[in-house]
């Protein structure tokens, strides 16, 4: 099989690998995924799988993104429950809709960074919750 690079689009070929371990990183977690087959390009590296090499790929980085948001879920009702702020009040100081916090933390919807980033910065600063009242 002779394949062009689809990243360099270099004509040199592709060479085979078998059986190697590629990571999968998200939201500062890594795993490894082993026992992975595909063409990897002489020229720039890229590496293209075979689709269940892929498949299996993209399976641990879609599990990857549940934990980050199960994570994230986590965090928003700690640091709200911390805030002594009711879901509903939550959602009127971070905008969204009154049931938005409902949703992120049951996982159904993910907030904009703005409001993490209000959250992270409330968690280490909890006073400051005097000045948005
Ligand atoms: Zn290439």
């Amino acid at each position: 099989m002779k394949t062009s690079c689809v990243s360099c689009k270099s004509d040199k070929a592709m060479t085979r690998f078998h059986d190697q371990t590629h990571s999968v990183e998200y939201d500062g977690i890594r795993m490894a995924v082993k026992g992975l087959a595909g063409w990897r390009c002489g020229q720039c590296g890229e590496v293209v799988f075979d689709a269940p090499s892929a498949q299996r790929y993209a399976a641990v980085g879609d599990e990857l993104v549940l934990r980050a948001r199960k994570k994230q879920s986590r965090e928003l009702r700690r640091i709200r429950h911390k805030l002594h702020l009711t879901q509903a009040q939550a959602a009127r100081l971070t905008g969204g809709g009154h049931n938005a916090f409902s949703r992120y933390e049951r996982g159904q919807a993910v907030p904009l960074p703005a409001t993490t980033n209000l959250f992270k910065l409330l968690d280490r600063h909890p006073d400051l919750i005097k000045e948005l009242a």
